[in-house]
Formats: structure tokens, C-alpha cells, sequence
């Protein structure tokens, strides 16, 4: 592990569900990685789903969650923000692995006459795929972690579990540590907490071949200690191998609490040194986190995807972390777009005074027309009274609009809703029309942009060269630069050659800044992004 010329991981951490999905697996996978990267190691994490569909990318936001894209432009779900956040990473293509993605590969591969006239079976040629992507996603790190998704024994994922299992022969089974976390219920009629759920969980397991080197279960408050006794007891695990992580109230004091639970010596033996793991930034964080400040600050997200906050959690886990180390509370006031109306009904009302109200607004991504007119008119409100305003990639297209109709340009809207070519402020990038309902086609990924000198985003981000990670198929139309900047905004970041809107900003404005990239994918807890850092600083 010392050899950092070794091209793989030489240990490997595997995460398995029991009882229910949904009870914190994708963080105590991604905790146990903070604590190993506070000892000094350098850590991957992967996530491998068992859906059918090829990538995250045409899956709803309001079912789903936030579609997260990483570095290199893939699209996948939010649990890669969330391990990007604990282990200040990048997550790359290799991080999310689909099982439509993995079937695609190998129907390809037997239609072009790749396996030779053989038959082509779940194993062992799926398993194998699987753990050849294991392999792939651990390059570059000592340690890697794999989390799986939904719960052992669901059907769709038996050949991850068995890719898993025989992923131990491949590395040898002292380099494999599993981890398998379950729920135990609290039955409040009878005031017990029931094993019983966890104990079938772990036969489960066992019969797909795995003893989990670690238990954690989850519950909704502090177990006594017999409760996981008698789960190790009745599952054949030692004692000490299973851990009680109760409900918390912030997801960032799970690495804290992780390591409360008597992780670390396991983890010590698994990796062979007992070094302390240095989480002193992570203390700090939760201290300021719990901190109850003098001042709060309002920010209204105007939304349209209101009903489902996962929909959004990059941009309020950044400005959450902001407002944490700009030391001040934060109140996020979700404003349906659709209510920003012009009508004196009583959800325009009620839509307005929220603007109001806010000390500043976040007008963040997305699709589709429902919403747009709410989400100019705020950028509009914004520009006229001064009102602080962090625009994100639609968000900066809808400012952009807003601009324009305050520069004259009356009927100024953007082709994703049908603004034809004398008012497309906002048009469609040549080489992507057509396709606005096909996968992976978009500009996805890591893009540079040049900011201009003596600018307000050169000054935030301390630098005229910037990268940032994009998601849309639409672009500002500079045909129309001159009712934008007639409307109050300018153009402060291009594309390196300069066809490519990519920063605009208000330069009068106490803070109006707005980009077609998406900083929130790039802000972590322990190192916020600036942007936001400085949306929020702006509010006090
Ligand atoms: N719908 C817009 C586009 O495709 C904005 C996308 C976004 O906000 N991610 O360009």
C-alpha cells in the first residue's frame, strides 16, 4: 500500500444493504472513506446499481434526485455528490456502474462476434464485467470502496453480490473488507428493538456466500450494547464487529460518529497500521454546523422541482457549508417558480413576498418550460432592487432573458421554449438539435472558461482561468449581447475561444452573479465552492 506505483487498490471495502434501502448506506460507505483518508490514505468509492437504465441522465429529478455529472461528464445519481463531498475527490466514469450499462456492453461484444460462439452467461461473464469495473474504478487509489446498491436478496441484484463474493478470489480474501449495514426497528407498542429483521439479513448474506467482516445497524436512537451482541451471537460474527449507528440530525457528523463506534480497529487491522486518523477539520465543521449564530440568512430557491429536495442537494449542501463557515444561520425558503406569476392570486401573493422576504435568491438548473416565466421574473426582480442572485445554468439563462426584455427586447426567451430566432436570447448549440430526449448528449462534464480581468467572478475565484463542470444543451445567443448588457448584465467568462457564454454578472449589482457551469458540483463541505462562499457573504 505504500508503493504508490501500484496501479490498482490493493484493498478493497464492500458495502452491502440488509432489512431496507434508504437507511444511510451510501454514507457510512462514504464516512468509513473519510476516516481512511483522514489516516493518510488515498481512497476511491464506486457505486454499483442494479437498474436497468445505462446512466442516471434520463431519470427523473423528482423521483431520483439531483442527476449528479462528474469530471469527465457522466451522469449519475446523487450518491456520487455525496462521496465527492465526504472524500474532496473526483468521481469519474468508472464510479457508477449501471446494470443496463454492463448488459449493453456484453450484447455488443456477443454481436460483434467477441466471445467467440460461446454462450454468454450471468456468470461468468457478467460477474466478470462486474469485477473488471471494480478493477477499473480502483486505479490510482490504495483503498477502494463499493458501495451496492438496494438490499441483498433483491433479484435484480444477486450477480453484483456474487461478483462481490468472488472478487475475494481475485484479491485474496484478507484484502476484502465487508461491510453490511441493516436496520433494527424500534416497535414502540411493545418498547423493543427487533433483531429479528437483521438476523434474516445475515443469513441472507451467508447464503450467497459472505460472513461481513463488519455489521453496522442503524436504528433511530443509541442501542444498549446486548443488541448487538445478540445479533452477533445468532449471525456468527464477534462481538465487536457489530456497530450501533444511531439516527443523527446532520449527515456530517456521520464520519465523527462512525469512528465513535469502534470502526477504527477493524479498519486498523484491515489496513495494517494504527495511525490516528487526523478529523480535526471535520470537528470543526460540525462545531460551527451545531452553532447556533446571531445572524441568519433567507435564501429563496426558486424551484421547480419543489416537492423533492434531493432534486436540489448539491446547492443547498453548498450553501448549508457556506453559511456554516461564513458563521451564520442559514433558512432555505423554497419558492415555486410557478407561482412567480404576474396575477394577484393568492399563490402569486404568497410567491412574492418570499422574494421579498429573502436576503438573496438561488435560481438553480433545470428543464422544461414549466416554471421559466417565475424564474425570469425573479432574476428581473433581483436586477432591479438590488436583491443578491446566484444563477445556475438555467438560472443564468433565464437572468440572461431577463436582461434582454429590460434591454428592450420584449419577447426575449430561450428556443428550449419555443422563442423563435428574433428572440432566442437563449438558442440551441449547433450539433445538438433533435436530441433533447436521448442520453448522454448534452455538453457534459469539465469545460475551461477565461474570466475577464478586473471582473467580480476574477475576483471570487482569485484567477482568470476556471473550470467548471456543465450539464445543458442550450447557450446564451451573443447575437443579443446588446439588449443584455442594455438590461444590466455583462458578459464575464467565455468559452477559451469565446463563442461560449460561460459567466455574467451585474457590475452595479451588490451581488449578481450567474453561470452556465454548475459550481455546485465542485463544493464540498470542508472547501466550499466560492461562488457560493461569496453568494452568502453577501448576505449578511
Ligand atoms: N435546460 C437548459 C439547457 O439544457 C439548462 C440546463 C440546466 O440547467 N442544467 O441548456
Amino acid at each position: 500500500m505504500k508503493n504508490k506505483k501500484v496501479k490498482k487498490a490493493s484493498k478493497y471495502i464492500f458495502v452491502t444493504g440488509g432489512v431496507l434501502s434508504g437507511v444511510g448506506k451510501g454514507i457510512t460507505a462514504a464516512s468509513i472513506g473519510a476516516i481512511l483518508k483522514a489516516k493518510g490514505f488515498k481512497v476511491s468509492i464506486q457505486k454499483c446499481d442494479p437498474y436497468l437504465n445505462v446512466d442516471a441522465g434520463l431519470l427523473n429529478p423528482v423521483e431520483h434526485g439531483e442527476c449528479f455529472v462528474t469530471a469527465d461528464g457522466k451522469e449519475t445519481d446523487l450518491d456520487l455528490g455525496h462521496y465527492e463531498r465526504f472524500l474532496d475527490f473526483e468521481t469519474n466514469y468508472f464510479s457508477s456502474v449501471l446494470s443496463g450499462a454492463l448488459y449493453r456492453e456484453l450484447i455488443e461484444k456477443e454481436r460483434s462476434g467477441g466471445f467467440h460462439g460461446k454462450t454468454v452467461q450471468m456468470v461468468p461473464h457478467f460477474t466478470d464485467l462486474v469485477q473488471e469495473k471494480i478493477e477499473k474504478a480502483s486505479e490510482g487509489s490504495d483503498i477502494h470502496i463499493v458501495e451496492i446498491g438496494g438490499t441483498v436478496g433483491d433479484y435484480e441484484g444477486l450477480s453484483f453480490i456474487e461478483a462481490i463474493r468472488l472478487f475475494a478470489n481475485r484479491v485474496g480474501r484478507e484484502n476484502c473488507l465487508y461491510v453490511h449495514v441493516v436496520y433494527v426497528p424500534w416497535i414502540n407498542t411493545s418498547k423493543e428493538l427487533k433483531t429479528k429483521p437483521a438476523q434474516n439479513a445475515l443469513k441472507d448474506l451467508r447464503g450467497f456466500g459472505i460472513i461481513p467482516d463488519v455489521v453496522v445497524c442503524r436504528t433511530e436512537k443509541l442501542a444498549p450494547r446486548s443488541m448487538c451482541e445478540k445479533i452477533a451471537a445468532f449471525s456468527g460474527i464477534p462481538g465487536e464487529a457489530v456497530l450501533n449507528l444511531p439516527d443523527i440530525e446532520s449527515v456530517y457528523d456521520v464520519p465523527l460518529n462512525v469512528l465513535k463506534s469502534g470502526v477504527l480497529e477493524i479498519l486498523n487491522r484491515f489496513v495494517g497500521t494504527d495511525t490516528e486518523p487526523c478529523m480535526t477539520q471535520w470537528e470543526e465543521f460540525s462545531r460551527l454546523r451545531r452553532e447556533k449564530w446571531e445572524k441568519t440568512v433567507k435564501v429563496g430557491l426558486v424551484a421547480k422541482y419543489a416537492g423533492n429536495e434531493d432534486a436540489y442537494i448539491c446547492v443547498t449542501e453548498a450553501l448549508k457549508a457556506a453559511a456554516a463557515w461564513e458563521k451564520v444561520n442559514l433558512e432555505i425558503v423554497w419558492i415555486n417558480a410557478e407561482d412567480l406569476a404576474e396575477d394577484d392570486s393568492k399563490g402569486a401573493k404568497a410567491a412574492w413576498k418570499q422574494v421579498e422576504d429573502a436576503d438573496g435568491l438561488v435560481v438553480p438548473g433545470g428543464f422544461g418550460v414549466r416554471g421559466s416565466e417565475g424564474k425570469i421574473r425573479a432574476a428581473e426582480y433581483a436586477l432591479e432592487n438590488d436583491e443578491p442572485y446566484l444563477g445556475l445554468c438555467l438560472g443564468m439563462q433565464m437572468a440572461c432573458v431577463a436582461a434582454a426584455r429590460r434591454g428592450g427586447l420584449k419577447k426575449a426567451g430561450s428556443e428550449e421554449f419555443g422563442a423563435g430566432k428574433d428572440e432566442n436570447v437563449i438558442y440551441i448549440m449547433s450539433g445538438q438539435e433533435g436530441k433533447e430526449s436521448t442520453g448522454g448528449t448534452m455538453r457534459l462534464g469539465n469545460y475551461p472558461a477565461k474570466l475577464t480581468e478586473g471582473s467580480r467572478v476574477a475576483e471570487i475565484y482569485g484567477g482568470l482561468e476556471v473550470i467548471e463542470r456543465h450539464r445543458h444543451r442550450y447557450e446564451v445567443n451573443q447575437k443579443f449581447l446588446p439588449e443584455i448588457e442594455k438590461g444590466g448584465l455583462i458578459v464575464t467568462g467565455r468559452s477559451p475561444e469565446g463563442s461560449l457564454v460561460e459567466f455574467v454578472e451585474s457590475p452595479s449589482h451588490k451581488f449578481f452573479v450567474a453561470t452556465q457551469a454548475h459550481p455546485e458540483f465542485k463544493s464540498r463541505p470542508l472547501n466550499v465552492h466560492p461562488l457560493f462562499r461569496e453568494f452568502v457573504r453577501s448576505l449578511k
